[in-house]
């Protein structure tokens, strides 16, 4: 017994004498090291059930940042602040915007081929980019403060009246000028890149977060406003102060849409309803020119054609505006659509769906004025 006190005291010296002479940082080591393992072992056991790459893991919705809780229905998936590198990666690996991110991307290459292939088809491109890049430059000089959005916005109707002050005389034109379908085709691939990119990358930090979303709203402002253009230029070709007076108009809203939403308290989730609002007031100020470019058409053949694809086109804003603001169905069954099926991946599937409409619309009218030109309908062009 006394030897056994005797060594148990012993023992107990040397522990803290151990411990004096180091064996606090040696446990400290040891628990560090066993802690590190744990949480690689964590980390890996989380990589392995949600994914990421290197040493960024996705984390749940009640891990991340205030600015990315936007939407409390997506539980899980989510990459946050990651360095920009693994951001552009993370285009290739499985999260909860990588459907978000193609959907539109592939929407951009499929307007840049469509625009690709009208550059190619027109004779007069060089007379056109002289023009454009005329405006353009012009206005830049004027307005290098004024950011993106609102710098398009300003910039277009410029250019609609360069082109109508040179449309306006007596002469007739071979062919209808490009210029308005191309404005459209740049407006919709402006859109579909900004939100690709916002969608890839807002998840770096909270200030690129703040500019890419605004950016975002920036081009579906120009996206809606860049619409207008082929329908009221070829409608009102011959009469050009009818077009210069709604394109105007438009260009107008679409510069305080882009204000409005420019406000800092203009959060990701908190005004998704007011967004909504503002893109469709927008898109439903184009009803007036539409009911006076039916009226003033009426006779026309094409015109019931044309009026269905711009009625699928209104109707798949619509419907994919319910699901952005209802966020359908990711709130019947929150954490089973995190990855495919949730309300923001369909929106855009309707907002391409949307796009192509107008294309088709958009072609239509283009078609039509080459064919009708503008000295035998003078008529019936709203003159
Ligand atoms: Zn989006």
């Amino acid at each position: 017994m006394v030897d056994a006190r005797d060594g148990t005291v012993e023992s107990e010296e040397l522990m803290a004498k151990y411990e004096k002479q180091g064996g606090e940082v040696a446990r400290e080591k040891k628990e560090k090291k066993g802690g590190n393992k744990k949480r690689k072992k964590k980390r890996k056991d989380r990589q392995g059930e949600d994914g990421g790459i290197g040493e960024y893991r996705l984390v749940g919705y009640e891990e991340l940042p205030s600015y990315m809780k936007e939407n409390e229905f997506i539980r899980r998936y989510y990459r946050s602040q990651w360095p920009i590198s693994h951001a552009f990666l993370s285009l290739f690996s499985w999260h909860n915007e990588t459907i978000n991110v193609w959907t539109h991307l592939l929407g951009f290459l499929l307007f840049l081929g469509l625009t690709v292939k009208h550059l190619m088809d027109m004779p007069q491109v060089a007379d056109l980019l002289g023009h454009l890049s005329w405006s353009i430059s012009a206005k830049e000089a004027e307005n290098a403060s004024l950011n993106q959005g609102s710098f398009f916005s300003m910039a277009l109707p410029l250019v609609t009246l360069d082109r109508f002050a040179a449309n306006s005389g007596d002469a007739p034109l071979d062919t209808a000028p490009r210029w308005p379908f191309l404005v459209f085709l740049a407006g919709s691939m402006l859109c579909l890149l900004t939100s690709s990119l916002c969608h890839l990358l807002c998840c770096h930090s909270r200030r690129l977060n703040f500019l890419l979303v605004r950016l975002d709203y920036a081009g579906i402002a120009v996206m809606i406003a860049a619409s207008f253009f082929p329908p009221i230029s070829y409608a009102f070709l011959c009469a050009p102060r009818w077009g210069v007076l709604y394109l105007s108009a438009i260009s107008a809203l679409a510069v305080l849409a882009v204000l409005s939403l420019l406000a800092p308290e203009a959060t990701p989730g908190s005004r998704r309803a007011f967004r909504a609002m503002v893109f469709c007031a927008l898109g439903l100020s184009g009803i007036v020119p539409a009911v006076h470019i039916a009226a003033v058409n009426w006779a026309e053949a094409r015109r019931a054609k044309t009026m269905a694809w711009e009625a699928a086109m209104g109707l798949s804003y619509l419907v994919g505006t319910g699901f952005y603001v209802s966020r359908v169905p990711e709130r019947w069954r929150p954490g089973k659509f995190d990855v495919a099926g949730h309300s923001h991946q369909i929106f855009h599937v309707f907002v391409l769906a949307g796009a192509a409409a107008h294309y088709v619309a958009a072609l239509l009218f283009m078609e039509w004025r080459d064919k009708v030109g503008c000295w035998a309908n003078t008529e019936h062009i709203g003159g």
